[in-house]
């Protein structure tokens, strides 16, 4: 069923959000990749996936932190897309420091573009889809969205304030066939996560593989990471028609970080 319709997908242009285009464009979605990056490099991306997936696969680069650029990636996708069905916002920043010293710059930057970008997509693409009568809305949370950890203070307030955001639009969607549920990964093998880890392991004078070890071993009881596609898989199954009737949630895919 989803096959034909228009996904735009934010920050696709590496992990977890490129493979959730990957797992939508198997099934058939045209895609809006979206994301910052080397230009070559993202070419390929997008040819390669139109290329396997035989579907139409565009890309914005439009910069996040701005609502202008938001809203003129939202224009560029219904152009590509013709309609945008399925909205995944996932495109998100991270900086680690104590909240007494964290830099005011990149405090305004994880909150414009881990939650002020996700409102105004939203904000943009709803009016479509409660007049066509379906629509699928998936937010990329994190286990920081249910519970905190140490110097990640901004971060934590973004991924709690998407899951109030997931919870609103989910209501008022809900009697037009339009489903909003945010996904709560745990540590998932990305760049983003390495980019973490050289930095927590400068910090407690460890290699990158033993505060890996440490890391997994406080916090994930299966011991391993989540891979990309693992969350890419619930993304799609979250857009099909059998999860017609789960909206409003927020679900940890997190090797058990949050039974805890
Ligand atoms: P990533 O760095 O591979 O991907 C981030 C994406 O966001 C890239 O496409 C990047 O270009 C885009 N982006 C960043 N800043 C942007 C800006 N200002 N304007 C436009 N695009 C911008 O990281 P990832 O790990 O795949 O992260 C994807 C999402 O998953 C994020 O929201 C992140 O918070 C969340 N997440 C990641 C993990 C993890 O362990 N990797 C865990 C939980 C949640």
């Amino acid at each position: 069923m989803l096959k034909g319709k228009g996904a735009l997908v934010t920050g696709s242009t590496s992990g977890i959000g490129l493979a959730m285009a990957k797992a939508l464009a198997g099934e058939g979605c045209n895609i809006m990749l979206h994301g910052l990056g080397d230009p070559a490099e993202i070419e390929r991306t997008r040819r390669a996936l139109a290329t396997s997936a035989a579907v139409t696969v565009g890309h914005d680069g439009a910069d996040m932190s701005r609502p202008e650029g938001v809203a003129a990636m939202v224009a560029h996708a219904k152009e590509v897309l013709g309609t945008i069905d399925v909205l995944i916002n996932n495109a998100g920043i991270q900086h680690v420091a104590p909240i007494d010293e964290f830099p005011l710059d990149r405090y305004d930057a994880i909150v414009a573009v881990n939650l002020s970008a996700a409102f105004h997509a939203t904000r943009l693409v709803l009016a479509d889809m409660k007049a066509r009568k379906w629509g699928r809305i998936v937010n990329t949370a994190s286990t920081h969205g249910l519970v905190a950890s140490v110097h990640k203070g901004p971060y934590i307030m973004a991924k709690h304030g998407i899951v109030g955001l997931t919870k609103a639009t989910a209501l008022e969607a809900a009697p037009f066939g339009v489903t909003c549920n945010a996904i709560c990964p745990g540590f998932t093998r990305t760049a983003m996560l390495e980019r973490v880890m050289e930095a927590h392991a400068k910090e407690l004078g460890l290699t990158k593989e033993q505060a890996y070890h440490a890391m997994l071993k406080e916090k994930t009881p299966t011991l391993r990471l989540v891979e990309e596609e693992e969350v890419g898989a619930l993304a799609l199954f979250l857009c099909g028609d059998m999860a017609r009737s789960i909206t409003g949630t927020a679900i940890p895919i997190d090797g058990g970080w949050t039974t805890h």
